[in-house]
Parts: C-alpha cells; sequence; structure tokens
C-alpha cells in the first residue's frame, strides 16, 4: 500500500478513516467510459511526439489558464519555469481543498476523475516529471476510494507504470493546502510553510523542481489542447479570459458548483446560476473567496469576480472561487468573528505575527463596548507585512472589511 497518512500542523498522525468506514462511491465515468469518449489518445499524441511540448505550452499560455487552487498562477508559465531547473523533476497534485466554501475539485473527481489524471499524466510529460504525488484530503474518502482504484487500472491498462502516480492522504490541517506546507507534509514532516525564495519550480518536492498543480487546473487540460486556446479564453467575459468553477453557497435558492465565465459578478451569479436568493432573504454581503478572500458588502456586487483587478483594490481577492452569499439575516460582526477563530486554530504557529496576531484580533473583537480600533488596526499591518504564508497574510481581510464596510454592526 503505497498510501501515507500525514501529520497534521499540530505533529499528530491522522486517522486511516477511509479504511474503518463504509464509503458511499458516487456513479462517476470510470476508466472504461472515459476510454470510449476517446480519454487518453490526447495523452497518447503527446508521448509519439505528434504535438510538442512547445506546441502544447503555447496552447495552455494562450487560454491564459490560471493556477484555479487559489493563487491564480499562469500554468503555462509555470510548465516553462520548473523546465528551466535541471532534471531529475517532480511533479505535485493538490487535492487538499480545505478553503472553507470550496467543494469544485471534489465535484469533479467524483464525476469525471480522468480527466485531471489525463490531465496531469499530460503535464508531467511536459516537464519530464519522474513521478506524480497525488495529495488528496482525507475528508474526501469516495474521492480516495475514486482514485486508488481508478489509478489501478490505469496501471493495469499500461497506460502509466505502477507507481508512477502515488496517493498520499493529509489528515485535516488546512495549512497543508498551503502549497509548500503541503511538500513538507508529503516529505513526511510537520505542515509548516516554506520561506520563499526558493521557489518549488526550482527546488520544491525531496528538493527537486517540482510542478504543481490544482486538481481543476489540470481538468482543463484536455479541453483546452482538444478545442483550442481560442475556445477557452471566448468562454470568459470582456478582459477575463476563460471559464472558472465557482462553489456558491450560503443563502441562495440553488446552490452548487456553477460554471461561470472569469468576471462574473456575485449578482449574476445569484440570478443567473443560483434561481435568486432563498426566500424572505435580502442580499447583503458576500465572501468572494472563502475564508481568505474578506467579506464585501451588496453595494459592491457588480464587481467582476477575477484575479486582481478592482477586487485586489478592495482588498478582496477570488482565491479558489469560493462565494458565500448573507443575508439581511447575518450579523457581518458574528461572520468576521467565526472567519478570524478559524485562522486562530489553523494557524500553523511557525511565526509570531499569526500565532498570537489571530489570537489577539479575537479578544480584541469579542471585546464588549467600544472597539480598540487602533490596536485592531495595528495589528492588521502586522499579520499582513510579517506573516511568513498567506494564512496569516489574509487573516486580517474579515476585520479589514467589517471595520469598513460594516460599522453598523460594531455595537451589535
Ligand atoms: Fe504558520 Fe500563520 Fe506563519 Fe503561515 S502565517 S507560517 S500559518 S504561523
Amino acid at each position: 500500500d503505497r498510501e501515507v497518512d500525514h501529520a497534521t500542523s499540530d505533529g499528530l498522525v491522522g486517522m486511516a478513516a477511509t479504511g474503518e468506514t463504509e464509503v458511499r462511491v458516487p456513479a462517476y465515468n470510470d476508466l472504461l467510459t472515459y476510454l470510449s469518449g476517446g480519454g487518453y489518445k490526447l495523452l497518447q499524441t503527446v508521448r509519439d511526439g505528434t504535438i510538442s511540448i512547445e506546441a502544447l505550452m503555447e496552447t495552455m499560455q494562450n487560454a491564459g489558464l490560471r493556477g484555479l487552487g487559489g493563487a491564480g498562477f499562469p500554468a503555462g508559465k509555470k510548465w516553462s519555469f520548473v523546465r528551466s531547473y535541471p532534471a531529475p523533476r517532480l511533479m505535485s497534485i493538490n487535492g487538499d481543498e480545505g478553503e472553507p466554501g470550496t467543494f469544485k475539485d471534489r465535484y469533479y473527481l467524483e464525476s469525471d476523475p480522468h480527466r485531471t489524471l489525463e490531465g496531469a499524466l499530460i503535464a508531467a510529460f511536459a516537464v519530464e516529471a519522474e513521478r506524480i504525488y497525488f495529495y488528496m484530503r482525507d475528508e474526501y474518502p469516495a474521492v480516495l476510494q475514486i482514485l486508488r482504484t481508478e489509478i489501478a487500472a490505469l496501471e493495469a491498462a499500461g497506460i502509466t507504470p505502477p507507481g508512477f502516480i502515488e496517493l498520499r492522504r493529509g489528515a485535516g490541517a488546512y495549512i497543508c493546502g498551503e502549497e509548500s506546507a503541503m511538500l513538507e507534509s508529503i516529505e513526511g514532516k510537520r505542515g509548516l510553510p516554506r520561506h520563499r525564495p526558493p521557489y518549488i519550480a526550482q527546488i520544491g518536492l525531496f528538493g527537486r523542481p517540482t510542478l504543481n498543480h490544482n486538481v481543476e487546473t489540470l481538468w482543463w487540460l484536455r479541453d483546452i489542447v482538444e478545442k483550442g486556446a481560442d475556445w477557452f479564453a471566448n468562454l470568459g467575459s470582456p478582459g477575463h479570459p476563460g471559464i472558472r468553477s465557482w462553489s456558491v453557497s450560503g443563502r441562495v435558492r440553488d446552490p452548487g458548483v456553477k460554471l461561470a465565465p472569469a468576471g462574473v459578478t456575485v449578482r449574476q451569479l445569484i440570478e443567473d446560476y443560483c434561481g435568486g436568493m432563498t426566500e424572505g432573504d435580502t442580499f447583503k454581503a458576500y465572501l468572494p473567496g472563502g475564508a481568505s478572500g474578506g467579506i464585501l458588502p451588496a453595494s459592491m456586487g457588480d464587481i467582476p469576480l477575477d484575479f486582481g483587478g478592482e477586487l485586489a483594490l478592495q482588498g478582496a481577492f477570488v482565491g479558489s472561487h469560493a462565494v458565500v452569499v448573507f443575508s439581511d439575516k447575518d450579523n457581518i460582526k458574528d461572520a468576521a468573528l467565526n472567519l478570524l477563530k478559524f485562522f486562530e486554530h489553523e494557524s500553523c504557529g511557525q511565526c509570531t505575527p499569526c500565532r498570537e496576531g489571530t489570537g489577539k484580533l479575537v479578544t480584541l473583537l469579542e471585546t464588549k463596548g467600544t472597539l480598540d480600533e487602533a490596536a485592531i488596526r495595528d495589528l492588521e499591518t502586522v499579520l499582513r507585512d510579517a506573516s511568513i504564508c498567506g494564512l496569516g497574510q489574509a487573516a486580517p481581510n474579515p476585520v479589514n472589511h467589517l471595520l469598513t464596510h460594516f460599522r453598523e454592526e460594531l455595537s451589535r
């Protein structure tokens, strides 16, 4: 058994939950079904040189495909960075999907897992990676079972050599979704984010140049190459190339994974994709990017949602595209406090600003009477400027927006 349980950020070893409980696996496209739809033909054409690596990389760059785990780094550029460092190289797939409100990767792996697996094998071939480490969160037992079965089927069919794709189980630490902490975890260590530079493209897993991709990024690869870069880019909205999978939840009639253009607004997501607000609810606020991306008021519901741009000017970001919708029945101070407590709990404790600062922000916000806003703002700056990784840097986003946009809630 090549699976390994991994240390959490607390240094504890996770339970092998999938081996101990019955797992209900949904109906999905297995290898035979995927092959019957033309699956793995693209991999073959890449392997036999019918499509050159250079042409493949150009297609990826022209399509404008971004890393869809949260960072949004252009996928094609990542390949050329990794290839610029000497072999041997490795590849990892981040299936940790721990950002609150995000469930798109689970949806894809529970319905059509070979799209991601074929994308991974093509990407690994492109950067000449010697092995793929697939890091999957243990909270998705059905996905783990599917991957176990389908990786074995790929090996039995001779599509991959035995052991080429190694499945690794995470153990529930949010920080292990941060790419360098994930690599530490795969190496069998505590999941602590690394200082950068060096970036993992140069020194990654076991000290080797490493290509890391999110599940959904790889999922799009086959379609982009088969249908063309323009096809993908034109599915976006003006100035925002490409289509994205939005995990929409909260007070909407029809929550779920919605395929919508990059640059869609939350108002469009609610009205055109989710059937409007739930009965009796009035749209009040939203999280554009899970717990980390901040909380914006409904008055900012027409901002195009994409990496950077107007969202960044508001101190918010789209991250893993998890949109959570609040209504007039929700208290935004409670929501901000809830998110801060989440960050306090999930802080790996490696650096002082985040380890101490998240807890102090919770205490300051819970204080009865007038809030010490100067102290809160001061802590915000320290966390943003001096934390090692994105968790600490993004932790003050909800409280920043609470003080800026929801002042009427402060006295509640
Ligand atoms: Fe750990 Fe927080 Fe520092 Fe990131 S910012 S390294 S989560 S303590």
